[in-house]
């Protein structure tokens, strides 16, 4: 019995058809004598009603004892719903189909949680749904991630394919590079004691490429880092991850910008403004306090240095005294927050280093708070002045150095605008997508457990020309040809104009992250000696496909848009894994197991 159609596609127009429908049992209601069972198949779902009238005794029993999730296919007559009982939720309400015949394929047990409820499905627990995550993929929202997923994917590869890209697959199984995270190893079996590990990226593969004179690379690469789960990380993730020879970075804002407008036209149908805001590095800190800002609301920072450089207030003059700056925030309409919420933004700054957190809240036309005694009367209506300062407003407060005072507000900013969301008092339509280029990183930071400099973005990372005068002597001053791309406060990629020239990598390497020339070699020595065969100049750029999929598909967790996640202690409950493995698999790979004692429960 194979299908006729699928389940979202009858309409009055094939009323009178004798159609065959294939699916899983979405429902089954027994009503006055009526058997109605809805079938539903990856795109939707139809009504099929069992009449003992017209089958036989033994059929219409048989129907009545199929299970929510069963296989079945039914044969039957699409003939119109009697009045008044149409589906408007459904594609297919208008009709339903009268069986004549049907067979069970596959008979399901009683499933551990329900699939056909979406508020029911929501609620159970997402370990639940990960251990039997082919009962949860089947759950209308999650095939329609899938969808998502699958169509943007699809519309990577036609963009960039226009765009003239090659798609080229790197190895999985590379080399060590222990610079950024923590790496996955894999022992070598036939090289005893030597490893291979996972890749990061595929980074120095398309850097090669672009020596190889492929000009143009893309892949939707699988990457690995083993580092601890968050809502959006995953110990595996994938990245549209691409590489251009003989371009600067306007090349890539524009590409990625075409990139962008096109996935969002064909998985929403919405088309985004291009181009798209650009903001610097030094901008994005100084008015947002962060360098992934969410600009779909304003409650920017405010400098407020110069006016407390000379303040009684020895807080504010003693942290500007040493080198460090005051900013301000002005949270509209929080005065009324609550103690608990005030120790939530205090924890914040303490986070940061910071003692405390001063905060002015003004309430019946008064400052109240502890430390408004100690300012000057210029001083406040400097504060009025620059925050527009009204009554019910709440003032908050971070004297530091200049990149812990702007995370520090940019942390509480973030938090003030959830609390706010929670009280009504600001919306953001979920529709609305603020696009942002964050350009102009500085190359170098500084590393103060370690006293050393490491790279911002990654060692390959070009200086900006003009800057490269300045690496031996101010190298905290280098800007680096770097750029995010940033929507809606999330981070969705960034990349990179390289360095080409192997004198400047080496002195890169060796001079400023002091890495130590044998070490280079070993780890890098096959790159630099490519740059010296012909290497174009070029760039390029890698976004978290993960991420952006669960933007489009609006979302907080990857885990929702990634078929079979691992779960925040890193294991798959499906598959149970990771998993012990037998002892001559490990001599095989010439490996010894000194494995920790697991701590015994206290009796
Ligand atoms: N490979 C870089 C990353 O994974 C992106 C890039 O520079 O292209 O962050």
């Amino acid at each position: 019995m194979k299908r006729t159609h699928h389940c979202n596609e009858l309409r009055p127009t094939q009323i009178g058809q004798t159609v065959t429908l294939a699916g899983w049992v979405h429902s089954r209601r027994d009503l006055g004598g009526l058997i109605f069972i809805d079938i539903r198949d990856r795109e939707g779902r139809t009504q099929t009603v069992f009449d003992p009238s017209d089958m036989s005794k033994e059929l219409f029993e048989r129907a009545a004892t199929m299970r929510s999730e069963s296989v079945i296919t039914v044969t039957g007559k699409v003939r119109q719903r009697p009045a008044g009982t149409n589906n408007t939720k459904i594609a297919t309400g208008e009709v339903e189909v009268m069986a004549q015949s049907f067979e069970i394929l596959n008979l399901a047990e009683v499933l551990p949680f329900p699939v056909d409820d979406p508020e029911v499905a929501s609620k159970v627990n997402e370990e639940l749904r990960l251990k039997y995550r082919y009962l949860d993929l089947r759950r209308p929202e999650m095939a329609r991630n899938l969808r998502v997923r699958s169509k943007a994917a699809t519309a990577t590869r036609v963009f960039l394919d226009e765009q003239g890209f090659l798609e080229v697959e790197t190895p999985i199984l590379f080399k060590s590079t222990p610079e950024g995270a923590r790496e996955f190893l894999v022992p070598s079996r036939v090289h005893p004691g030597e490893f291979y590990a996972l890749p990061q990226s595929p980074q120095q593969f398309k850097q090669i490429l672009m020596v190889a004179g492929v000009e143009r690379y893309f892949q939707i690469a699988r990457c690995f880092r083993d580092e601890d789960q968050r809502a959006d990380r995953q110990l595996e993730f994938t990245q549209v991850d691409l590489e251009m020879s003989f371009i600067d970075r306007e090349d890539i804002y524009n590409l990625i910008e075409g990139l962008l407008k096109r996935v969002w036209k064909v998985a929403l149908n919405v088309d985004i403004p291009t181009p798209f805001k650009r903001i610097t590095y030094e901008e994005a800190l100084n008015r947002y306090g962060i360098d992934k800002p969410d600009t779909r609301f304003a409650m920017e920072i405010v400098d407020m240095t110069e006016e407390f450089r000379a303040s009684g207030f020895k807080v504010f003059s003693g942290a500007v005294a040493g080198g460090g700056v005051v900013k301000a925030l002005n949270a509209k309409g929080m005065a009324d927050a609550t103690q608990g919420q005030i120790e939530t933004m205090t924890e914040y700054a303490k986070s940061f280093g910071a003692k405390g957190l001063a905060f002015i809240k003004i309430e019946n036309g008064e400052w109240k708070s502890p430390i408004v005694k100690f300012f000057s009367d210029a001083e406040k209506a400097a504060l009025t002045q620059k925050l527009a300062i009204q009554e019910g407003d709440l003032i908050l407060f971070a004297a530091d150095q200049w990149l812990n005072a702007c995370e520090i507000l940019g942390r509480i900013r973030l938090y003030c605008a959830e609390v706010l969301k929670t009280k009504g008092k600001l919306t953001i339509p979920a529709d609305q997508f603020n696009f942002l280029w964050v350009v102009d990183f500085p190359l170098l930071s500084f590393d103060k457990e370690q006293n050393r400099w490491y790279s911002s973005h990654h060692p390959f990372t070009a200086p900006v020309a003009d800057d490269i005068p300045l690496l031996k002597t101010e190298p905290k001053k280098v800007r680096g040809q770097h750029y995010d791309i940033v929507v809606n406060g999330t981070e969705l990629g960034g990349g990179s104009i390289r360095i080409h020239q192997p004198d400047v990598q080496k002195t890169i390497f060796e001079e400023i992250l002091q890495i130590p020339p044998d070490m280079v070699k070993a780890r890098f020595g096959y790159m630099l000696e490519a740059f010296r065969y012909g290497a174009p100049p070029h760039g390029g750029i890698a976004l978290g496909f993960d991420r952006l999929i669960a933007i489009l598909c609006g979302t907080p967790s990857i885990r929702d848009v990634i078929a079979f996640p691992k779960t925040a202690k890193a294991t798959d409950l499906m598959t149970e894994s990771p998993a012990p493995v037998e002892p001559k698999q490990l001599r095989d790979l010439h490996i010894d197991l000194r494995v920790p004692k697991k701590e015994q429960p206290p009796a």
